[in-house]
């Protein structure tokens, strides 16, 4: 009988790309996959740190693993990821873990399952190389997700991914070319780039090969139909990178830019590299290109020193701003870094009051950008996805969810690839991944 696998991911799409990868070896090898609650022979967490709440949760899937191993002594836990990378001492402390993987070895997982011995726990900032890392299976069998990036050299005050994640490192061309000529072979038509900081892609090599030469090799694929980016921090639209948007046929108008919070003084004070000033003009230079565009936008609520007054000043900023959507995080205090130590913490209910203030704002723009969007009869593109509850769906190019009920055309084949003007019938915009 086969062996099974089971793996829980915690945090971003980088990880869950990486958890999927991970699988992919394992299933190769024979393992089937099963549910984390189910019993399994081996099980990986992959765990995030980006929050007090995904440290919290990670320790607790850690111990639902031991309880299994508790019964079964055979089964093998696996720990991976940046809570893991952070605190390996705390989770040996535990219990009864076989291996805690750093996170620039996830590949090679599978290789050390029976030789957990070999495998040397690294300090992640002592590494230069990006990790090779591949699977031809997605998760979401829409779209897939290719992790062309890793690591962050920026050091805000308030972040720990730097210290989790290690420097910024960028996959060869040629792999993420191989992965996505293969995935198209596989059906897939939407491309979504990511990294931990996507646009210093290339950025530590010296062949000035950046995120805009990728994007044009990507594009030159014929079966590629879509390209999405992940978040991009707003310094980093470059002039080549808005020239490729300028003649781009493929790149979605759909962007994700982390502002973190909309005034100078706070800016300066978490050492963002970016006045509000600059950040409007981002946005500006993107809707210059695509003045449809869905703009998605990081803040963070209630980081040190941020007053009422500051506070006020980063509402009124976006309230004044040309955007789709925010992502609002509660600020979280992360252990190591300098916003840890700073004065002025905020004190966790002004924390809940400023997150709904901003959610506030976000649903606002969300319903402003569908009435534009409806009004404009813009031209939307997607890949069809499954039929739910009477609908077929799609995610489209702008970030709009659209549904339709007609099917004419989308029952000859299940995932198609078209324009939607004109034909949905009703639309939502996604605000989560
Ligand atoms: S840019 Fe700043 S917030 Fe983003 S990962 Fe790097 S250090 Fe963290």
């Amino acid at each position: 009988m086969n062996k099974k696998i089971a793996g829980i991911t915690f945090g971003c799409k980088v990880n869950q790309y990486e958890t999927s990868c991970i699988l992919d070896d394992f299933i190769k090898a024979g393992y089937r996959v099963v549910d984390f609650n189910q019993p399994a022979d081996v099980y990986v967490i992959n765990t995030c740190t980006v929050t007090n709440r995904t440290d919290y949760k990670s320790r607790n899937a850690i111990r639902k693993a031991i309880k299994q191993k508790e019964k079964n002594p055979e089964v093998k836990i696996i720990v991976t990821g940046c809570y893991s990378q952070r605190n390996y001492d705390e989770i040996m402390e535990l219990g009864n873990i076989d291996l805690i993987v750093d996170n620039n070895s996830k590949s090679k997982i599978m290789n050390y399952i029976n030789h957990v011995d070999a495998l040397n726990f690294r300090d992640i900032l002592e590494t230069t190389e990006f990790e090779e890392i591949f699977t031809s299976t997605m998760i979401d069998k829409t779209r897939a997700y290719i992790k062309v990036q890793d690591g962050c050299d920026y050091y805000c005050a308030y972040c720990a991914v730097p210290y989790a994640r290690g420097h910024s490192r960028s996959r060869k061309k040629v792999n993420v070319l191989k992965q996505i000529q293969k995935l198209t072979e596989e059906g897939y038509k939407e491309f979504v780039l990511g990294g931990i900081n996507l646009g210093l892609y290339g950025r530590e090599q010296n062949d000035n090969y950046f995120l805009s030469h990728l994007l044009i090799d990507i594009e030159k694929i014929e079966e590629v139909k879509l390209i999405r980016l992940s978040s991009i921090e707003p310094q980093l639209f470059s002039d080549d990178l808005l020239a490729f948007f300028r003649k781009s046929k493929k790149i979605c108008p759909h962007f994700h830019i982390p502002l973190q919070v909309g005034c100078d003084e706070m800016l300066s004070h978490m050492g963002r590299k970016y006045t509000v000033s600059d950040f409007s003009s981002t946005i500006q230079s993107i809707k210059s290109i695509f003045p449809d565009a869905a703009i998605g936008i990081d803040v963070i609520a209630g980081l040190p020193g941020e007053t009422e007054e500051l506070f006020q000043k980063t509402q009124n900023f976006l309230t004044s701003l040309d955007f789709t959507y925010l992502h609002v995080f509660p600020y979280s205090r992360r252990p190591g870094t300098r916003a840890e130590k700073m004065s002025g913490q905020v004190h966790g209910s002004n924390i809940r009051k400023r997150t709904k203030l901003l959610t506030k704002i976000s649903a606002k723009k969300t319903q402003e950008y569908i009435d534009f969007i409806v009004k404009n009869s813009v031209m939307l593109k997607g890949v069809i996805e499954n039929k739910s509850n009477g609908f077929w769906t799609a995610l489209s190019d702008h970030y709009v969810r659209i549904f339709l009920q007609s099917k004419t055309e989308l029952e000859k084949k299940y995932l198609h690839f078209l324009p939607l003007q004109k034909r949905f019938d009703g639309i939502e915009v996604k605000t989560g991944d």
